[in-house]
C-alpha cells in the first residue's frame, strides 16, 4: 500500500483552521492564551490509514512545552485524536459514575398486563412472550426484551457488586464487539419499575460507551426477592464456574495462532504455503506474539511426546501426582526457545521451528531421565528419592537451576562451535550426537549434585520462599555452569 505523503498545512490553512475551531479539538477547551508554537495541527483521522489529507480532517490541538499549560498532543501518544478524544469523554463520564444507579435513577413505573393464559405480557405498549421455569410446582415468568433506560433502575436490594476498575476495558470490548450475555432484572411489583439486579457493568458500559437507550435484559416477572438473593449469592461463589486453566488457556492461543496461518493461507489462495511468523502476528502487541509462540511450542510438543502430560501438572489437584509446576513449563519454553517471530518463511532451511521442537523435547527428555525416572513416586510421599525429586521442582530451586542449565549448555555448545552462541539454545539445527551426550552429561551432574541429598539443605530449600535464598544455597555448594561444565 502506498502512503501519500503527510502533507504540511500552509499558514493560510492554519489561521483558517483556527477561524472555525476555537478550542482544542481533543479535550475541547479554549486554545486562547496558547501561541502558534503550541498548537498542533493533527489529523482527526489517521492519514496512515488512509484517510483524507484535505483541511477538514485536521484540527488544531494544545501542544505546548510549558508544564502549566495543555499538551494534548502529547498525552494521546499513538492514538488518533478522534480515538483518544473519545476515551478522555469516558473517563470523564465515569468519574461522576458509581454504578448503574447513577446513570438509571429512579425509573420510570412500567404499564403492563399479562394475559390470562400467561403466555404474554404487554409492557410499556409492547406484547412480548412470556416464559416459564416450573419449579416443584411453582411457577417463575420471565421474557426477553430490550428494555429502554428510562424504564430500569439499579436494584438496592439485591445488588452485589460496585462498579470495577475492569469496566474501561468492557466499554472499549463492547464498542466494538457484541455483548454476549444480557442484563438481569426482576419486575417489582410494589415499585412497577424494572430493578437490574446482576450484568450492572454491561448495562452501564453500553449506557456510557455506545450511547445506547435500549439495554437488552432477561427480567422475571414478580419474583420472590429472598429467593432470588439466595440464588444470587450462591451463583457469585459456590456457583461460580471454574476459571480457564492455564493450559486450556494455551490451547486455545495455540488454536487462534493455528487459525490465523490457516487464514494467511486462505487469503493468498494456497492452503499449503509457506508462511513467516512475521506476518502472521504483524500487528499483534509484543506481549501477545510471545504468548502466541510460547504457546504453539507447548502444543508442538505435545502432539510430538506424552512428556508434558504426564510430568506436568496443569492445576492444584495435579500437583499430588505431577512433579513440574505449569508455570515452570513456560519458564522452560521462555529460556530454552525463540519467543521473537521469526521471519524466515515456514519451509525454509533457516527456519529452525521444527529442529526447535526436536531440541527442546531433548532437554525435556534430560530433566525426565535424570530428576524424575526412578525418583518421583507419589505413592511414597516419604520415600528418600521421592523427596529428591520434590526438591528439584519446589519453584524457588527449578527457577535456579534452570538458568544454570541453560548457561551451562551455552558454555558447552560455544566451546564445542569455538564462539560465542547468540540466540536461543534450541532453536537452531538439530543436535548432533556428540552435543546430546554432552549436555546429558550436563544434566545428569546436576541432578547428582550432593546439595540435593544434603537433609538440611533440602528443609532450606523447602522452606524458601524467595529465589535468591536457593541461590544462596547453590553458591555455598559450589553449583554452577562452571561446576557443570567442567570435565
Ligand atoms: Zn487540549
Amino acid at each position: 500500500m502506498s502512503i501519500e505523503k503527510r502533507r504540511i498545512l500552509t499558514q493560510d490553512e492554519k489561521e483558517q483552521l483556527l477561524q472555525t475551531n476555537k478550542n482544542c479539538y481533543i479535550c475541547q477547551s479554549t486554545l486562547e492564551g496558547y501561541e502558534p508554537t503550541e498548537i498542533q495541527f493533527d489529523h482527526i483521522y489517521n492519514y496512515a490509514d488512509g484517510y483524507p489529507q484535505e483541511n477538514s480532517n485536521f484540527a488544531p490541538v494544545h501542544s505546548s512545552k510549558d508544564e502549566r499549560k495543555l499538551n494534548c498532543h502529547k498525552s494521546k501518544g499513538q492514538k488518533s485524536p478522534i480515538q483518544y478524544r473519545e476515551e478522555l469523554r469516558i473517563l470523564k463520564r465515569l468519574e461522576e459514575v458509581k454504578g448503574l444507579g447513577d446513570l438509571c435513577k429512579n425509573a420510570v413505573q412500567s404499564v403492563y398486563t399479562i394475559s390470562k393464559d400467561n403466555k404474554t405480557i404487554i409492557i410499556n405498549g409492547t406484547t412480548i412472550p412470556l416464559y416459564n421455569q416450573r419449579i416443584n410446582n411453582s411457577d417463575n415468568y420471565y421474557f426477553f426484551h430490550e428494555v429502554e433506560t428510562k424504564y430500569i433502575e439499579n436494584d438496592e436490594q439485591i445488588q452485589l457488586r460496585p462498579l470495577e476498575p475492569k469496566i474501561l476495558p468492557l466499554i472499549f470490548n463492547l464498542k466494538s464487539s457484541v455483548q454476549l450475555l444480557p442484563s438481569l432484572g426482576r419486575l417489582d411489583q410494589n415499585s412497577k419499575t424494572i430493578k437490574v439486579f446482576d450484568g450492572q457493568h454491561k448495562a452501564v458500559a453500553q449506557i456510557i460507551g455506545n450511547n445506547r437507550d435500549y439495554i437488552q435484559c432477561i427480567v422475571y416477572v414478580h419474583p420472590k426477592v429472598e429467593e432470588l438473593r439466595l440464588v444470587i449469592y450462591w451463583a457469585h461463589t459456590d456457583g461460580v464456574q471454574q476459571k480457564y486453566k492455564k493450559s486450556h488457556i494455551e490451547s486455545k492461543l495455540a488454536a487462534i495462532y493455528s487459525q490465523k496461518i490457516d487464514a494467511y493461507r486462505h487469503r493468498i489462495g494456497n492452503e499449503k504455503a509457506p508462511f513467516s511468523e512475521d506476518v502472521i502476528l504483524q500487528g499483534e502487541s509484543k506481549a501477545k506474539k510471545t504468548q502466541f509462540l510460547l504457546s504453539s511450542i507447548v502444543e508442538e510438543v505435545k502432539s510430538s511426546s506424552d512428556i508434558i502430560s504426564n510430568y506436568f501438572a496443569q492445576d492444584k489437584k495435579e500437583q499430588k501426582t505431577k512433579p513440574i509446576l505449569w508455570q515452570s513449563l513456560e519458564k522452560l519454553v521462555s529460556i530454552f526457545c525463540n519467543l521473537e517471530p521469526v521471519s524466515e518463511p515456514s519451509e525454509s532451511d533457516n527456519n529452525f521451528r521444527t529442529e526447535e521442537i526436536k531440541n527442546f523435547s531433548f532437554i525435556l527428555e534430560q530433566i525426565k531421565i535424570y530428576a524424575i525416572d526412578n525418583k518421583w513416586d507419589p505413592n511414597n510421599q516419604e520415600a528418600i528419592n521421592h523427596k529428591l525429586s520434590r526438591t528439584y521442582f519446589y519453584k524457588t530451586s527449578f527457577n535456579n537451576w534452570v538458568k544454570a542449565l541453560e548457561e551451562a549448555f551455552r558454555f558447552a555448545y560455544s566451546q564445542k562451535v569455538g564462539k560465542k552462541l547468540t540466540g536461543s539454545i534450541c532453536y537452531r539445527s538439530e543436535f548432533d550426537s556428540e552435543t546430546k551426550s554432552r549436555f546429558s552429561d550436563i544434566t545428569k551432574k546436576l541432578f547428582d549434585h550432593p546439595l540435593w541429598v544434603k537433609e538440611f539443605q533440602q528443609n532450606e530449600i523447602a522452606k524458601a520462599n524467595v529465589e535468591n535464598a536457593v541461590l544462596k544455597i547453590f553458591e555455598s555448594e559450589g553449583l554452577d555452569y562452571i561446576y557443570l561444565t567442567k570435565l
